[in-house]
Formats: C-alpha cells, sequence, structure tokens
C-alpha cells in the first residue's frame, strides 16, 4: 500500500545544518518502497530552491516539487483567490516576493492600492511598515493574510521572533483578529499538501514533525495520522500537556519505516 509523508523540516529532518541520524536513510528506504514524499515548512525566509538545496547538500535527493513552504502555500492560495485588478502590499522578506511574484500576482508598494496585505516573518519590520499595512486596512478594507503562526523560530542557541509578531503587530492596531493564516497547521496547508501535492487520501498519509501545535495539531484536525519525532522541541512531557496527541511518537525519523520504535500512542 502506498502511503503519503508529509516531513517537517527543523528538528525532523535536520538541526540548523545537522541532519538527524539516519534520516537520508529512512526517505530513501520509503521511496524504494513507493511512498510519496512532501517537505513542509512554515518557514518564510527562505525560498523553497533554498531548501532544494540544503536537502541536497545533506544528503536527502528532493525535486522542487516536494518541497512546500508557507509562502508558496500563500502564492498558490492568493491567486486563486484574487481577481486581476486586485494587488498586494508585503511585508516580508525577499522570499516571500519572489514567491508572490512568481505567481504574477500584482505587489504594489502604496498601501491605498493594495487590498491585501501580506505578513511574512520580517526581521526589517518597522513602524512604517505597520503604518502602511493599517492605512490599506483603513483605505482599502485590505484583507490581511499571513504566512504563518510561529511566535518564534528555534535558532542555534535558542529562539528568535517569528511571524506571529508581525501579527500581533497589526492586531493591535486594529483592534481585530488578522483575516488568514497559512501555513500549518491551518486547513489551507493541509488541503495544499494531500491534495494538491500528494494527491492522496488524507487516511493514507502521514505528517511527521517535532512540533505538537503545528505538525501534530494539523495532521489530527485535518484526518492524517500524526507522528511526533523527539528529535525536536517536544518532550513526552509536553505531549502529556498538551491537548494535541500524536497518533504515533517516535524517538526519531529513523524509526518511520517500521514504526516498531513506537514508544506511545494517543
Ligand atoms: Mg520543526
Amino acid at each position: 500500500m502506498v502511503n503519503g509523508y508529509i516531513f517537517d523540516l527543523d528538528g525532523t529532518i535536520y538541526l540548523d545544518n545537522q541532519l538527524i541520524d539516519g534520516a537520508a536513510e529512512a526517505i530513501r528506504c520509503l521511496r524504494e518502497r513507493g511512498d510519496k514524499i512532501v517537505f513542509l515548512t512554515n518557514k518564510s525566509i527562505s525560498t523553497r530552491y533554498d531548501y532544494l538545496t540544503k536537502l541536497n547538500n545533506l544528503g536527502i535527493g528532493a525535486n522542487i516539487q516536494e518541497i512546500i513552504n508557507s509562502n508558496y502555500i500563500t502564492a498558490k492560495y492568493l491567486k486563486q483567490r484574487m481577481s486581476k485588478t486586485d494587488a498586494v502590499f508585503i511585508i516580508g522578506e525577499e522570499a516571500l516576493f519572489e514567491e508572490i511574484a512568481d505567481e504574477n500576482i500584482t505587489i504594489t508598494d502604496d498601501p491605498k492600492k493594495a487590498n491585501y496585505v501580506i505578513l511574512g516573518w520580517d526581521r526589517m519590520f518597522n513602524y512604517e511598515k505597520i503604518n502602511s499595512a493599517y492605512q490599506a486596512w483603513v483605505h482599502n478594507q485590505a484583507t490581511f493574510v499571513a504566512t504563518n503562526p510561529d511566535r518564534t523560530c528555534p535558532v542555534y542557541g535558542g529562539q528568535i521572533p517569528d511571524c506571529a509578531a508581525m501579527i500581533g503587530a497589526l492586531e493591535g492596531v486594529t483592534g481585530q483578529s488578522i483575516d488568514l493564516i497559512m501555513g500549518k497547521p491551518s486547513k489551507f496547508a493541509a488541503n495544499f499538501v494531500v491534495n494538491e501535492v500528494l494527491k492522496m487520501d488524507p487516511s493514507k498519509c502521514f505528517m511527521v514533525g517535532d512540533r505538537l501545535e503545528t505538525d501534530i495539531r494539523m495532521g489530527n484536525e485535518n484526518g492524517l495520522n500524526s507522528v511526533l519525532v523527539l528529535t525536536g522541541i517536544t518532550t513526552l512531557d509536553m505531549i502529556k500537556e498538551s491537548e494535541y496527541k500524536p497518533t504515533y511518537t517516535l524517538e526519531s525519523i529513523k524509526d518511520i519505516v517500521d514504526m516498531k520504535n513506537m514508544i506511545s500512542s494517543g
């Protein structure tokens, strides 16, 4: 039986620039038996091609169609939803601009012409950008769309603020919740990967990741099998405390092939 495996990247396949022991062999083994593979990350400051290069350099063969990030899901969603006369104002980094431009979506730097504001992780975020987004909202009732809901991103030695910091700033000035949040754990991300990329029944898909509130939650809420790996930020104690219980828990991705080392199930 062919299954689909959706792998988170950081904490699941690698930690920073270090491949997790056994990851390359596990993925090779799944491919050899005919399973389908997708890599899915929320991180919006790198392009899909950056991840392709990184995976290839770490010894994991992949092609670009298998690599999905929150920018790509956002661009594909907006392309379907927007009309030709619509325009977006973007808060984010170069990778996000590139992905939106690749879909031939009109990008404007004039907030009064924007009826969508896209928010991604932006390490040059400032007051001027908050004001621009606010003016698009006031003058044009712009729809706010964020690439991902992550509060922080793990980095070597700690964590740094992620897209939720930008979301919080805009929710602060409008007094309203943001309209749409793409990426994990949203149904947009799950539907896109399952229906558009894997093209499989969700019950045959396994979402494999290290974060309960994104990876595992998305799997559970969208009819996928969820698999937590303990090589990232989650400990066994955290599973007990969380409302998002994985279907399977593994020490590491290297156990994915037969799951015989499964150490708990929810
Ligand atoms: Mg992760």
